[in-house]
C-alpha cells in the first residue's frame, strides 16, 4: 500500500495526514483529484459514517481510502450533538450558532462532562472485510461562556480541566498532543508501521 486516497475535501486534514504518513512511504492523495462525489453520512455512529465514506471513496477510485468522522458528545445530552456536531443548530453549518445552541441546552445543567471523539477508518478496497479502525477520545467539560480564538468548532466551549484553559486557548501543538484526532492518528501510524 503506497497510495491512499483521503475521503475528505478538507485541505488542512490532507496536509496533516500527508505529513504523518510520508515517513511510512505512503502518499496521501485528495479525493478531489478523482472527482469523488460527496458520500452520504446517514448513520447514528461515527464508525459507520467513517466506514461509509471510506468505502464510497475506495469504490470510486479503486485505491485504498482513509476517512475520519468526529464530533462532540455531551454526557447530560445523552451523547448529543454526536454525529450531528457540524449541523447541531441546522443548515447552513455555523460554529457560532452550534455553540449558542449548546450553551442554551446546558443552561440549567451542572453536569458539564463532555468528550470529543474521532474515528479513522482505512479500507484496503471497497469491500474490505477487515478495515483498520482507530479511535481517540478527549475528555473535558463544557464551559459557561466561550474563551480563546484558536481552533474551530466547539473549541471555545471545551474546557481542559488540567490546564484551566479552553481548547481554543491551546496552540496547535498543545491541542494535537491531547486531542481525539491526534490520538487516533498516532494509533493509525502505529498500526501501519512495518513490524
Ligand atoms: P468532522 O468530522 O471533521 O466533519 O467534524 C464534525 C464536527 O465536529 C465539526 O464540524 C465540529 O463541529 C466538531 N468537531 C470535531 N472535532 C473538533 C475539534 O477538534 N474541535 C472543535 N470541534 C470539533
Amino acid at each position: 500500500m503506497n497510495k491512499i486516497v483521503l475521503a475528505s475535501n478538507n485541505a488542512g486534514k490532507l496536509k496533516e495526514f500527508a505529513q504523518l504518513l510520508a515517513p511510512l512511504g505512503i502518499e496521501v492523495l485528495p479525493q478531489s483529484a478523482f472527482n469523488v462525489s460527496e458520500a452520504e453520512e446517514p448513520h447514528v455512529t461515527f464508525v459507520e459514517n467513517a466506514l461509509a465514506k471510506a468505502r464510497h471513496c475506495a469504490r470510486a477510485t479503486g485505491l485504498p481510502a482513509l476517512a475520519d468522522d468526529s464530533g462532540l458528545c455531551v454526557a447530560a445530552l445523552g451523547g448529543a450533538p454526536g454525529v450531528q456536531s457540524a449541523r447541531y443548530a441546522g443548515a447552513p453549518k455555523s460554529d457560532a450558532r452550534n455553540n449558542e445552541k449548546l450553551l442554551a441546552e446546558l443552561k440549567s445543567t451542572t453536569d458539564r462532562r463532555a468528550h470529543f471523539t474521532c474515528v479513522l477508518v482505512l479500507v484496503h478496497h471497497a469491500d474490505d472485510p477487515q478495515p483498520i479502525i482507530c479511535e481517540g477520545e478527549w475528555h473535558g467539560e463544557i464551559l459557561t461562556a466561550p474563551r480563546g480564538g484558536e481552533g474551530f468548532g466547539y473549541d471555545p466551549l471545551f474546557g481542559v480541566p488540567e490546564l484551566g484553559k479552553s481548547a481554543a486557548e491551546l496552540s496547535h501543538e498543545e491541542k494535537n498532543t491531547r486531542s481525539h484526532r491526534g490520538q487516533a492518528v498516532r494509533a493509525l501510524v502505529a498500526r501501519l508501521k512495518p513490524c
